[in-house]
């Protein structure tokens, strides 16, 4: 096994199971060694290291946050700088601003202005590959089902990956983000990569 698959082991991970496709997330966590928990309730946030939210439908998403009050929670796992990932809706989710939806909540995780839905409708979904240098030479394969678009990016904001121009996976600080669903394919390299942002080992080898 190699020195990356054991430094993700154990990891408790949350996923946010409201509504979406949380279960194949979880499954690229246990493919990777890692602790996934279905989070339900908002006390379940104090849990867990880090957090996925998952694709999905974002405005039913955010009505349920409302439902079960994981707004301020939300805030605060991210104010403690705990890594959070999100894909498609999720985010969404995390952007500061979802320009053709100005009045949908967002929790302002990271610096971007995106734009739902945006790729289309005869490309509404579709598979290809990416190129990103961070995670290696081989392309990504890349889902893209009903996709959000970054429409604006704020200076802080690192691309991992574009599409025709497009950032596609981004980071900021403890925030990953991607328009894609890294989850239904078979590559684990955007977990990983995800996982090791939490991992004591890489703080160590940063600092
Ligand atoms: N189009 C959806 C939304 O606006 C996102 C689609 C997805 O997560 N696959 O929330």
């Amino acid at each position: 096994m190699s020195r990356e698959a054991t430094s993700t082991t154990g990891r408790r991970v949350g996923i946010l199971a409201l509504q979406g496709d949380y279960e194949a997330h979880a499954r690229a966590l246990c493919d990777l060694g890692a602790r996934a928990i279905f989070v339900r309730r908002p006390e379940q946030l104090q849990e867990i290291d880090s957090l996925i939210l998952p694709g999905g439908e974002s405005t039913t998403m955010v009505k349920l946050i409302d439902a079960y009050e994981f707004e301020q929670p939300l805030r605060e796992f991210h104010r403690r700088r705990r890594p959070i990932f999100g894909t498609c809706a999720g985010l969404i989710l995390l952007a500061s601003e979802i320009t053709d939806h100005p009045e949908q909540m967002c929790l302002g995780c990271f610096d971007a202005g995106v734009a739902r839905n945006a790729y289309g409708r005869q490309i509404e979904s579709f598979e290809t590959r990416l190129e990103a240098p961070l995670l290696g030479d081989k392309p990504l394969p890349a889902v893209f089902i009903r996709a959000p678009r970054i429409v604006r990016a704020g200076a802080g904001v690192e691309v991992l990956a574009r599409l025709n121009g497009n950032s596609v996976l981004v980071r900021q600080e403890n925030v990953l983000a991607a328009s894609f669903h890294p989850e239904l394919t078979a590559d684990r390299r955007v977990h990983r990569l995800f996982l090791e942002m939490n991992s004591p080992d890489t703080a160590h080898r940063a600092g």
